[in-house]
């Protein structure tokens, strides 16, 4: 799920200003794993997801929209 999450923060980059330094990334997925349905977050054998469920998983779940909420949290108050 971090995965999908860092890609996410990847992707608002290109389109939305914000800081992504080691820190704020940190809180940014922090906030936003924190939004998310915990059968998300955890998965259950500990293995890594496959392409097509992270696919799947994101098709799901506004995880850009979460994301993007989670971006505009952190850059109100950096904690860098
Ligand atoms: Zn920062």
């Amino acid at each position: 799920m971090e995965v999908l999450v860092s890609q996410a923060i990847d992707d608002i980059k290109k389109y939305y200003e914000f800081c992504a330094c080691p820190q704020c990334r940190l809180d940014i997925s922090a906030i936003s794993l924190n939004q998310m349905p915990p059968r998300y977050v955890v998965s259950n054998k500990g293995d890594s997801y496959g392409r097509a469920e992270l696919l799947a998983m994101q098709k799901d779940l506004d995880v850009l929209s979460i994301v993007l909420d989670s971006v505009k949290a952190v850059q109100k108050q950096p904690r860098h």
